[in-house]
């Protein structure tokens, strides 16, 4: 991978995108679209098909009758991971032109979108394939004279809602599981990151996917989401994004048909930083690195940094310092660190979090604007906000942009006590060489994943999932599988 490639793939124009139903391109019933700004310059990058009621309800009708002739969940488990290897390997073979696609439609750096996004969507299917012929069923411990087995059983449509951070990853987080266990699947890309998922999905069917078994419906939120959620035909919606949106669907799921709803919603993770941690320098790269990379929009992201009284200070003037270090700017230079705020609109409610938690009584020690106006792109600097009170809004709700608020404490009790005085529980971590202290801290913060003397960096084996209002069920690892199968009871007397 090098610059001059980068650049070659950027100037290319980019096609007019249309939904993916029953395995045919198809406009919008009305032939609307949607104009897709890129983050990069704030300029038309192209246009997706603006998603209807119809064309949702013909997705969701192709995926049902896919799922109901077994043309997917009847073929043989081998066939099944066949297919999924080689869509992971038509993945990683357009995984530059895939990453740089999703650059300009979203605005990650293109460093961290190259591992984050084909790399890790066709690890993610080759995972699921793999495993998929590895996962038994199960016979009960009955008496002698009857059999008790439990099957596993696809659950029929899975619909998936995803967000506009990391399309092709958290997109292939949800796909995987659900196409590996022999579901149908319709996918609802964000406005504002189509392009990948549309091209990942036209390459599944190049791998030889079945028709109708994969469909992706571009459009509004309110409008196509809505009919994936309310549908009668739709088994289990699996969403990750704002926790307005996971209510809603949750209201949806009661108002049709008891769907189950897995979601994967925000978080406000404490990164507690002890005076005793091992490595306080690279403790304060890794909170710069952990808050601001994809500048903030990650759902796990570091965004309270709880530094203990003693050290305060001089860790916060290191984590300044290595905020500032960090490069912001066009997202497709690979030495960028910092790249584009995905909208307009996004920037604006990160730039009124800074307003507000100044209003507050938090101190801006770096950052804090807009920067870069000139390329007409969304860009904003690092920002660090100390002096955030427990109750202020920066350490109560999520901004989802390059935002940091710190707040000192006093104690291991104190720090456990500030870690959960939120509504979330997503993701966390303590610093600090006592191995007693770490573990209690794993155990005592509310949390779907706690790191010790690190911030994020798992890998395809382990669960990611929220508890409280972070959300519920999990992504990756074999786990995954509980969203997308049924258990089945056969009891047969012999
Ligand atoms: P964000 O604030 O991060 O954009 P959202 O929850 O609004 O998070 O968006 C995540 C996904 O949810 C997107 O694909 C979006 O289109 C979808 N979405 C938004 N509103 C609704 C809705 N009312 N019903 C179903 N899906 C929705």
């Amino acid at each position: 991978m090098d610059q001059k490639t980068i650049d070659a793939l950027r100037a290319r124009p980019v096609e007019t995108f249309s939904h993916l139903i029953d395995g045919k391109s198809v406009p919008a019933s009305d032939g609307d679209t949607m104009d897709i700004r890129s983050p990069i310059d704030g300029q038309v990058l192209t246009q997706v098909a603006r998603g209807t009621t119809a064309d949702m309800e013909a997705a969701i009708a192709a995926a049902r009758a896919a799922f109901e002739d077994r043309r997917w969940a009847g073929q043989p488990p081998a066939m099944r991971k066949k297919v999924l290897l080689k869509w992971a390997e038509l993945i990683e073979a357009n995984a530059l032109e895939l990453a740089v696609l999703g650059v300009r439609d979203n605005g990650t750096e293109i460093g961290m979108a190259l591992k984050a996004e084909p790399g890790s969507a066709a690890g993610t299917i080759r995972y699921y394939a793999e495993a998929l012929d590895k996962v038994y069923g199960e016979i009960a411990p009955t008496s002698e004279e009857v059999l008790g087995l439990i099957h596993r059983e696809p659950v029929g449509v899975v619909g998936a809602i995803v967000p506009w951070n990391f399309p092709m990853m958290i997109g292939a987080w949800k796909l995987a599981p659900a196409l590996a266990t022999g579901n149908s699947v319709v996918l609802k890309p964000a406005e504002t990151a189509s392009l990948t998922l549309l091209r990942m999905a036209e390459l599944a069917h190049e791998a030889g996917l079945p028709p109708g078994v994969l469909n992706v419906v571009t459009g509004e939120g309110a409008v196509v989401g809505e009919t994936l959620g309310l549908s009668m035909d739709v088994d289990v919606l699996v969403f990750t994004g704002s926790g307005a949106t996971g209510r809603r669907l949750l209201e949806y799921a009661a108002r049709s048909n008891l769907k189950r709803v897995y979601l994967e919603l925000g978080g406000k993770s404490p990164n507690i930083v002890f005076a005793d941690a091992p490595n306080l320098a690279e403790a304060a790269k890794v909170a710069a690195g952990g808050m601001f990379r994809n500048a903030g929009q990650v759902c796990v992201a570091a965004s309270r940094l709880l530094v203990e009284a003693s050290i305060h200070d001089d860790f916060v003037a290191e984590v300044v310092k290595a905020a500032e270090a960090m490069q912001v700017g066009d997202p497709l230079r690979l030495d960028t660190q910092i790249g584009a705020v995905n909208s307009e609109v996004q920037l604006a409610q990160n730039l009124r979090f800074v307003e507000t938690a100044q209003a507050e009584g938090g101190q801006v020690v770096t950052g804090g604007g807009r920067i870069l106006e000139e390329t007409g792109g969304w860009y904003m600097a690092p920002t660090v906000v100390t002096d955030v009170r427990p109750e202020a809004s920066l350490a109560q709700q999520e901004v989802f942009g390059p935002v940091l608020g710190v707040t000192p404490f006093e104690t291991e009790e104190e720090a456990v006590r500030l870690a959960n005085a939120t509504v979330y529980g997503l993701a966390g971590a303590a610093w600090t060489a006592n191995l007693g202290r770490a573990h209690r801290m794993t155990r005592a913060v509310r949390a779907g994943v706690m790191h010790i003397n690190t911030y994020g960096g798992s890998d395809g084996t382990v669960p990611l999932g929220g508890v409280g209002q972070s959300g519920n069920g999990v992504d990756k690892s074999l786990h995954a599988f509980d969203k997308y199968t049924d258990l089945k009871t056969a009891w047969i007397k012999l």
